[in-house]
């Protein structure tokens, strides 16, 4: 039987254990839970648990999943972790909260009109492609300078990096070109680390890490 409150208890054990070695608080490190493909009935379950952050991958399928969630719990945060199409933009910026997958030029052009229509104002993540995978999103490492530049020029408000590293290489490799592109960049929050891995981001300087399989059970 897949204990959900039980599960969110262990990972944030695990959190707390994984930041105590680095002299870091536990606290620090936002746990995202990623609730894409699970049932609303295991959803429930995080939320009665008190879970309050949650990522998804596609904008669709978060709505069916959180439209008019946002009224029964105050303090909800949702994050977009999956790639964005800009003719999802508008429905993104009215549900999400955090969009952590920016990654291209025409993108950051898309979600600052849309924003400024809507009046909303969304803490982004740029997606790095650490491992230059060609069929992976996120901005290659060597064009991340620029996006950042238009990020800046075009008031985009990125606050962190993110990155999902290749599942045929060691992942601390990528969690530490992450920190190190971070800190070049003054760039405060890194959300890096997924359950097979999150003990392993946050010594690395995880902020935010991105669990869905520990806390939820197999997909
Ligand atoms: C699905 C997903 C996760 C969670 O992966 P688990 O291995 O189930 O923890 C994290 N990040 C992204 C971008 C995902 O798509």
């Amino acid at each position: 039987m897949n204990n959900i409150p039980e599960n969110l208890q262990d990972i944030r054990r695990r959190i707390n254990r994984a930041a105590a070695l680095r002299g870091r608080q536990g606290r620090d490190v936002v746990l995202v839970a990623v609730s894409k493909m699970q049932s609303s009935d295991s959803i429930d379950q995080a939320l009665q648990a008190g879970q309050r952050v949650f990522g998804e991958n596609r904008v669709q399928e978060a709505a069916e999943h959180w439209d008019g969630k946002k009224q029964i719990y105050p303090g909800l945060q949702l994050h977009l972790i999956g790639p964005l199409q800009t003719n999802k933009v508008r429905d993104a910026v009215r549900l999400f909260d955090v969009i952590e997958t920016v990654d291209r030029p025409a993108l950051v052009t898309a979600l600052v009109k849309e924003m400024a229509g809507q009046g909303r104002v969304l803490p982004c993540f740029v997606q790095v492609n650490t491992g230059e995978e060609p069929q992976k999103a996120g901005v290659l490492p060597q064009e991340l300078p620029a996006l950042l530049v238009q990020c800046r020029e075009q008031g985009l408000k990125i606050g962190g990096l993110m990155c999902i590293p290749p599942v045929t290489e060691p992942p601390a490799l990528h969690f530490a070109l992450l920190q190190k592109l971070a800190h070049e960049h003054q760039l405060k929050n890194l959300s890096m680390g997924m359950s097979a891995d999150f003990e392993k981001a946050i010594p690395l300087g995880a902020t935010h890490v991105r669990v869905g399989t520990a806390l939820f059970g197999e997909r």
